[in-house]
């Protein structure tokens, strides 16, 4: 695919994510047309604006795509028929509610030829293919994940994210699993962790995860929705060559305190790019790892009750 023909993309759920990164990353790549949007509130102006994919598929707007970006508990109807309608589909993050209906739309994807893209922006951050290399030639002794922020900062008003599928505090803890998915050397698999589920909510404010990779490494995992002041999403990684410490989301790269690694952030151009690429191919891009682990922390977790939380 080129610049000369560009794949046209319709835009599904304009909401945060997609305001902050997919608006601005088709804007800039020239391999992409945004053509229309589906939106039960919203409009783009200049742009034609349709209630419903069901409206949009009956329009004359041709599109080769959809991008869809809204929460996980509705992905799986909208990508289904988009997939239908022989369209290229990328998901957002989680790829969906359930392990099964990604496996669903994975095989139907195939069957129907076009591309699936089940994206997982946080392991297009700068430093993380940097970590996977780094830590590639070296033997790790113990990993930790720290991944604490502040809900009311960054996702206000977002009352899907405490409902059955919305995942709580693991819709940003799935980001630091899609990182050390990618960045340890072997696969790993939860054995213990505790849920803080409030009692006047359906899904966790808080987690922490006990994981032993295929070689007995113990990798823990602490999440929090109510850290104030700063903000921790980090991965330290304990070897035989030194400490890693990747800071900021997979942003930065140190080693034993040194900053080795630090670039502009440009995860949504990169996955966009990526987009491209599996269209071009005729591929499909579905790895559900973060979402396996974050079914068995609910499979496996022990549920503690915690304070109503109220916005
Ligand atoms: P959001 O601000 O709540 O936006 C989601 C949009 O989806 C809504 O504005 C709404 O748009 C549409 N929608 C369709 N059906 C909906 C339903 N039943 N309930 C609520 N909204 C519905 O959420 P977001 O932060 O953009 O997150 C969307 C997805 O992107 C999530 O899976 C999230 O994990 C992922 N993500 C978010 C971020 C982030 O920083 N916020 C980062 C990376 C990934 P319309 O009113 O236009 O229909």
């Amino acid at each position: 695919m080129t610049a000369a023909t560009p794949i046209r993309v319709a835009l599904i759920g304009l909401g945060k994510i997609a305001r902050d990164q997919h608006l601005p990353a088709m804007a800039a790549d020239p391999c992409f047309e945004l053509v229309a949007i589906v939106s039960r509130h919203a409009e783009q102006p200049g742009l034609p604006s349709f209630h419903t994919l069901d409206e949009l598929l009956a329009s004359e707007v041709a599109f080769d795509a959809v991008a869809l970006c809204t929460p996980p508990q509705v992905r799986h109807g909208l990508a289904r028929q988009a997939l239908e309608a022989g369209k290229h589909v990328m998901l957002e993050k989680p790829p969906g509610a359930t392990l099964s209906e990604v496996e669903d739309l994975r095989q139907f994807a195939q069957a129907k030829a076009v591309t699936l893209q089940a994206t997982w922006h946080s392991r297009h951050a700068p430093a993380v293919a940097p970590a996977r290399d780094w830590l590639a030639g070296r033997r790790i002794s113990a990993a930790r994940i720290i991944w604490k922020e502040d809900v009311r900062v960054w996702h206000p008003g977002q009352d899907w994210i405490w409902e059955p599928g919305g995942l709580g505090v693991f819709d940003p803890g799935i980001n630091a699993l899609s990182i050390a998915t990618a960045v340890l050397p072997r696969s790993f698999f939860l054995t213990s962790a505790t849920l803080h589920v409030p009692e006047n909510r359906q899904s966790p404010i808080a987690a922490e995860l006990d994981f032993v990779d295929t070689a007995g490494v113990p990798i823990t995992a602490v999440f929090d929705f109510l850290q104030t002041g700063p903000q921790s999403w980090d991965i330290e990684v304990d070897t035989d060559g030194g400490a890693l410490r990747l800071s900021h989301g997979g942003s930065k790269l140190w080693i034993d305190g040194l900053l080795m690694h630090e670039q502009p952030e440009a995860e949504y151009p990169s996955l966009y790019t990526r987009f491209a690429e599996l269209i071009a191919t005729g591929a499909s891009d579905v790895d559900v790892t973060p979402l396996r682990h974050v079914a068995d922390a609910f499979l496996l977790g022990r549920r503690v009750a915690a304070p109503a939380f109220v916005e």
